[in-house]
């Protein structure tokens, strides 16, 4: 088992808990060594680290990045980048500041089929409205019973060729490295076995070139165990990681009690001949 969670979310982006007591679930499972990754955001930072200072925890900075490139949307975490570097809190706040138009706009496609006050019942469940986003949109679609969890209302709603759909342009790949690994920080490509296009996942040929683009700009990680990932996925990964010379990461990607595919911490070994990507902060 890993002593590491180098993934999850907090009330500063679309997780259920604020980020004292999240570090605290983290402790209490167990976990060693913990990153916060908010989506797009940092203003959890300070809060988590005094928490995991508090119960003797070991804290990574790390921001979850949007992302688009070509037709699809990426997410890159950050490990370890500096919450005060300006182009990355600068770059942050411009992708942040998209969110509230493509609100409106995801609640005016729901109001055409019949659902009505999307737009004040998702930032009733956004405890930073700056980060308004799909989740939030997705516990109001549910509290008003037209899904019956948070997972299938994504596939019915949420997802591209939906309803609540609305295509977004995030920040692009180049600048996104830039801007983690300008502060210092280390880029890793979040789970890979998340990214679909239409029903489809994302070929081996398009994750190729990915892979390629990705470690020319400076990226240097990959999610291998990833709550997201079913454990064919961490062996395809690991390989991947292998292949194109990438460190090995993992995180539970946890939301909430209740609402994610994993909680905090527990998370299986790397598959053999992994690099975990702490070799890079660690025995320095
Ligand atoms: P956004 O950044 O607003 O597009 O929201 C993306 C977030 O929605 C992800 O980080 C997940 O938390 C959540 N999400 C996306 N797809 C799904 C899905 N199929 N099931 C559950 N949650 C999802
Ligand atoms: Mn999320
Ligand atoms: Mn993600
Ligand atoms: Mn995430």
């Amino acid at each position: 088992m890993l002593d590491y969670d180098l993934h999850c979310h907090s009330t500063v982006s679309d997780g259920l808990l604020t980020p004292a007591d999240l570090v605290a679930r983290a402790a209490g499972r167990g976990v060693k060594f913990l990153a916060l990754t908010d989506h797009d955001d940092i203003a959890g930072l300070a809060e988590a680290a005094e928490a995991a200072a508090r119960l003797g925890i070991g804290f990574i900075n790390g921001v979850e990045v949007s992302v688009s490139w070509g037709s699809h949307t990426l997410h890159i975490v950050g490990l370890r980048i500096d919450p005060a570097y300006p182009p990355l809190v600068e770059g942050l706040h411009a992708v942040r500041n998209g969110r509230g138009a493509r609100a409106q706009l995801m609640a005016e496609s729901l109001a055409k089929v019949g659902i009505g006050g999307a737009l004040e019942g998702a930032y009733r469940y956004a405890g930073n409205p700056s980060i308004i986003g799909r989740t939030h949109f997705a516990r109001f679609l549910v509290e008003s019973g037209y899904s019956k969890d948070v997972r299938s209302v994504f596939n019915n709603y949420l997802v591209k060729g939906k309803p609540g759909y609305v295509s977004h342009q995030w920040a692009t790949l180049p600048d996104t490295v830039s801007w983690i690994r300008g502060s210092g920080g280390i880029a890793v490509l979040a789970h890979p076995g998340r990214y679909t296009s239409g029903r489809k996942h994302m070929g081996s040929t398009t994750l190729r070139e990915l892979l390629r683009e990705f470690t020319d700009l400076g990226g240097q990680g990959i999610e291998v165990v990833s709550g997201a990932h079913t454990p064919e996925q961490y062996a395809e990964f690991a390989r991947y990681a292998e292949e194109y010379g990438l460190f090995a990461s993992c995180g539970s990607d946890f939301h909430g009690p209740g609402e994610s595919y994993r909680d905090l911490g527990g998370l299986p070994d790397f598959p053999l001949g992994c690099r975990p990507v702490w070799q890079l902060w660690e025995n320095k």
